[in-house]
């Protein structure tokens, strides 16, 4: 059994490769991979500024490069990852949205952010959500609830109400502001890393430093 899932978007895509870790995965033939100080913001980091070594220990929660061969991982358990790229394999993006992520939307900035540094078109874009806490799962308080309602227009697949319990989506949730974002080329891999079983997950067993990670290079 893989220790990994796969996008079909980015799979079929020959200039990029991809993973979507779960508990037991670590990068084929110990590649190294960049990661950035993952502190809930909605900065982004894009590692072809000369500026940047990639020594340093940076804070952020999305990386972007044009770097061929260079991997950059996102680390989460019950967070959403999302790997981003172009049909070209031009820039490969990593990017790391919590329930912060995700009210601050920084998969819309980092979209921005690409479409602007690298002089793409919307459409050119390719972008896959991996596995998060699911809608099965993710039980937050009434303050949250109204929080997400008040800026997001929650529906049935991101949002649900039961037994005196509200339930989100932060997956969904960001699928949706990539639409806004005029990008339709995105796929989700649906599984819960609450109810699975094969993810650490912050909310179902407590996992505060064991996460699970997503990595994408460009090969083009
Ligand atoms: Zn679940």
């Amino acid at each position: 059994m893989n220790n990994y899932f796969k996008s079909k978007l980015l799979r079929d895509n020959p200039s990029v490769v991809h993973f979507f870790g779960n508990k037991n995965f670590t990068t084929p033939n110990k590649e190294e991979v960049f990661f950035l100080h993952q502190v809930h913001s909605t900065k982004v980091v894009n590692l072809d500024d000369e500026m940047i070594k990639l020594s340093n220990q940076l804070d952020g929660d999305a990386i972007v490069t044009s770097i061929k061969g260079l991997f950059l991982g996102v680390k989460t358990a019950d967070c959403v990852p999302i790997l981003i790229t172009s049909t070209s394999g031009i820039f490969v993006s990593a990017v790391h949205s919590g329930w912060r992520g995700t009210y601050n939307e920084i998969v819309r900035n980092v979209i921005e952010d690409i479409l602007d540094n690298y002089k793409l078109n919307r459409d050119d874009l390719v972008c896959a959500i991996g596995p998060s806490i699911g809608l099965c799962c993710y039980e937050v308080s009434t303050t949250m609830y109204l929080k997400f309602r008040d800026k997001f227009d929650l529906d049935n697949d991101n949002y649900r109400f039961i037994e005196g319990k509200h339930f989100l989506n932060l997956a969904n949730i960001n699928k949706k502001i990539i639409n806004n974002c005029g990008v339709f080329n995105v796929e989700s891999i649906t599984n819960c890393t609450g109810c699975d079983g094969g993810f650490f997950s912050y909310r179902a067993d407590g996992s505060r430093d064991k996460s699970q990670i997503s990595i994408i290079k460009t090969i083009r």
